[in-house]
């Protein structure tokens, strides 16, 4: 985004999409502060918004008159989840140390944009883990921006900030909500005339129990890698299909419909191959760096044996049974045609992740 030419300050948001960083916007912006709205997005929240950013601009544009900007912060996010140093919440949710790299990343953005300070939807104690007054110090410091950093939302039961302090912004318009209660944000939407808001919760992959552990197992080293450096098109390889870890660690995904089939071809690499029925309609695999991780002949035989078992057990049964298919393999650009029996279910009971 451009910087706009302004004589008016201007403020830096970091904003979520959800009513309070929304709000924290529109009370800056009412003070005739220009407020440039970035939202962060990872493979475990808002990825799929790069796809369709100007449509997604235009949207909050036009419900709340806040210009947004996508930043994709995958790079440095995807090193924070090996070790976050300030560990993690109830599930693979890394929420103190997520919310500094997103504020060191903001804050590099301040002087290129000629920003005065930056602003967040935090509220004093409405999570548990980011949300402690003690916590929100620890975020402060460790992303050294305890100055600068403005909550508008409960502004009044901190210190005062350099923007208050200095008459850019007037403290007596800023409010003092606390707690998990969100009346007072939405009695606030209503007088600034915002209707249509999204409802709190969701949208983040590492608190989903299911997929946080999915993912903590991988960095874990569930499967046979090969390579330290994990690629943003592993993780969302991880969160779509059914995965299987085989004898070996090689890693299996099957797609569970036609929409994930199509997807798991743009996440492939060079070194995956790929199984699929060409004459029935059933799921698309990925052995994930099969090419790299298997070694030798026997090896190749049994897993992509697996693996071809798997694809037809999966398909779409004949008569109401499941039935032996046949099963295309691409392997580095040479395509193989195997005979595959579907596996029985306890054969592979035990793979399943
Ligand atoms: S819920 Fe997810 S996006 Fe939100 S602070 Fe925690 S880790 Fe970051």
């Amino acid at each position: 985004m451009q910087k706009q030419s302004t004589d008016r300050a201007i403020a830096l948001a970091l904003f979520s999409g959800g009513l309070d960083s929304i709000l924290a916007c529109r009370i800056i912006a009412e003070q005739g502060i220009e407020v440039q709205a970035i939202k962060f997005v990872t493979p475990f929240f808002d990825h799929d918004l790069l796809a369709h950013e100007h449509e997604y601009q235009q949207d909050i544009r036009d419900k709340y008159g806040i210009e947004v900007e996508l930043i994709d912060l995958s790079d440095g996010y995807i090193d924070l989840l090996r070790n976050p140093a300030h560990g993690f919440g109830k599930n693979f949710n890394p929420c103190i140390d997520c919310k500094i790299l997103m504020l060191n990343r903001a804050r590099e953005l301040m002087a290129e944009r000629g920003a005065s300070f930056l602003i967040t939807g935090e509220v004093l104690g409405q999570r548990p883990m980011s949300q402690r007054r003690d916590t929100l110090n620890i975020i402060e410091r460790d992303s050294q921006s305890r100055d600068f950093l403005l909550r508008p939302l409960s502004a009044q039961l901190m210190n005062p900030t350099l923007a208050e302090q200095q008459g850019l912004v007037d403290r007596d318009r800023l409010y003092g909500f606390a707690g998990r209660g969100r009346k007072p944000q939405v009695k606030l939407a209503k007088a600034l005339g915002i209707k249509d808001f999204p409802m709190p919760g969701g949208g983040c992959v590492l608190t989903d129990p299911n997929l946080a552990s999915r993912i903590e197992r991988f960095y874990e080293g569930l499967f046979a890698f090969g390579q330290d450096e994990f690629l943003v098109n592993d993780f969302h390889l991880l969160l779509l299909g059914r995965h299987f870890r085989l004898p070996g660690g090689h890693w299996l995904i099957l797609g569970r419909n036609e929409q994930e089939n199509e997807a798991m071809l743009q996440y492939q690499e060079a070194d995956d191959w790929r199984l699929h029925m060409p004459v029935r309609p059933g799921p698309m695999a990925l052995l994930r760096r099969a090419a790299k991780m298997v070694t030798g002949r026997e090896e190749e035989n049994e897993t992509v044996q697996r693996a071809a078992g798997l694809v037809v057990r999966y398909g779409k049964k004949t008569n109401g049974k499941v039935v032996a298919g046949e099963v295309l393999l691409e392997q580095e650009g040479e395509e193989k045609l195997l005979k595959a029996a579907p596996l029985p279910d306890a054969a592979f009971k035990e793979w399943i992740v």
